[in-house]
């Protein structure tokens, strides 16, 4: 037993308490390789001195200053270069301390926009089914996994649910990557319709989905008619790259790949690079002129957002992704991951599907291949999983299927940008190991 209630309150994790490079070690000196970055965080790796300085630099001139009285040179340097490195349209910052955060300051600031510009009948949200967007109750609400909103379903928004872009569960038989993406972008306008398109005010989305069912990229020419859906209909399209976004696909933004941009953008994880908590809404120009020129300010706040530490330490990583040219590692290195992955797995009978962008890989499991059947929920095999991998010096973010059995346990590899060939050789061995010693 321990005073510190931890996520499980029938175990307590090793102790971290040292970190560097691609690897944490605990307090009985075992290595562990961060092939998951913690969830999708650590795009740096850990202990890079460049942030390191950056934070000592700002913790001598000032650590806090509430934003209600004062901005900071370090908030307003992550401002401009966010915005500078912004998808067409992005055009203002808002600073929070989490993605979670980021999230329900875009959903409230997105009715706040329509109620400025005198629509304030538009107040549903439509969402997709094997999402996460986060755990408080606005975010819990956006999000589709039903296994983490069970209990807590008469405490949330109403939100309306359309099925992913999720070619491996959601492609017909024969159905064309066109075909299935103008069937799977229909079903929003499907929703549209049915609810009212006026009384609708977003639809959020993650790019490439993260955690519920393991970076699953949408097929080509989803997100365009996305877009021009939401266009039609006067609905604004919120993208959430909490996970996927800062680089973690190979470009910047996850979106660049889909040549769209959002009105409104969320992002976290790799902003801050785990070094502080920090996350953000790249906010569109329209959307914040209709403010600035109605009430003048969002009504929203945090005592902790603009945090200077959580801005120093944004700034610094994105200026070391910038100057170390990591996109292009991720690149490489995400090539790498998949053909070994491919190799490793690609005929293994319980893996179902390999899919992912960049250094962000997700790993299907299935009882039986041929019926893509999920394992039982009962067998906790994501559990057994992380146990045999971190037996073997290895971080990995496996997580159950869905309730619905909608999608089947995966494994979710997001490893630094700054690993080696050489890392990737050991991440694939080890969870090879894992995988054969847990199935
Ligand atoms: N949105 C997405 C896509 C996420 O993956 C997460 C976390 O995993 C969140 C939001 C919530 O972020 P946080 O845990 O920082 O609150």
């Amino acid at each position: 037993m321990t005073r510190l209630m931890h996520r499980s309150l029938l175990t307590k994790p090793p102790v971290a308490v040292v970190a560097r490079g691609v690897e944490i070690f605990d307090a009985d000196g075992r290595a562990y390789i961060d092939a998951s970055g913690g969830a999708a965080v650590s795009c740096l790796g850990h202990g890079h001195p460049a942030v390191l300085e950056a934070l000592h630099k700002q913790l001598d001139r000032i650590a806090y200053a509430h934003t209600g009285f004062f901005t900071t040179e370090a908030a307003e340097r992550l401002g401009e270069r966010l915005i500078h490195d912004a998808p067409d349209g992005l055009e203002h910052v808002y600073l929070v301390s989490g993605g979670s955060e980021a999230v329900e300051a875009a959903l409230k600031m997105a009715r706040q926009y329509f109620v400025e510009i005198g629509q304030p009948q538009r107040r549903h949200v439509v969402a997709r089914r094997q999402s996460y967007h986060g755990n408080t109750l606005g975010a819990l609400a956006a999000g589709g996994n039903e296994w983490r909103r069970e209990q807590f379903r008469p405490l949330l928004i109403e939100t309306h649910h359309i099925d992913p872009c999720y070619a491996y569960r959601f492609q017909q038989e024969g159905e064309s990557d066109e075909g299935y993406a103008a069937r799977a972008a229909g079903a929003l306008e499907e929703k549209l319709l049915e609810l009212g398109p006026e009384t609708v005010m977003a639809f959020v989305a993650e790019t490439v989905v993260g955690a519920t069912a393991g970076a699953v990229p949408p097929v080509a020419d989803y997100f365009r008619r996305i877009r021009e859906i939401c266009d039609r209909y006067g609905v604004l399209l919120i993208l959430d790259e909490v996970m996927c976004g800062m680089g973690r696909t190979g470009t910047l933004h996850a979106c660049e790949q889909e040549n769209i941009s959002p009105d409104l953008m969320t992002i976290a994880k790799g902003l801050g690079g785990g070094f502080q908590p920090i996350g953000a809404v790249l906010v569109s120009g329209v959307i914040y002129d209709a403010i600035r020129q109605g009430t003048g300010f969002f009504q929203h706040g945090h005592t902790y957002m603009g945090h200077p530490m959580a801005a120093a330490a944004g700034l610094a990583v994105q200026e070391a992704i910038h100057q170390e040219g990591l996109l292009e590692n991720v690149r490489n290195m995400g090539a790498l991951l998949e053909q070994r992955l491919r190799a490793r797995f690609g005929n293994h009978h319980h893996v179902g599907d390999i899919r992912g962008r960049g250094l962000f890989y997700g790993i299907e499991l299935v009882a039986e291949r041929a019926t893509k059947k999920p394992f039982v929920r009962e067998k906790k095999v994501n559990s057994v999983i992380k146990r045999e991998a971190m037996a073997r010096g290895l971080m990995v973010y496996p997580m159950g299927g869905t309730i619905d059995g909608a999608n089947g346990d995966h494994v979710l590899l997001a490893p630094p940008f700054i690993v080696s060939e050489g890392d990737i050789e050991q991440i694939v061995v080890r969870l090879g190991d894992a995988l054969e010693a847990a199935l």
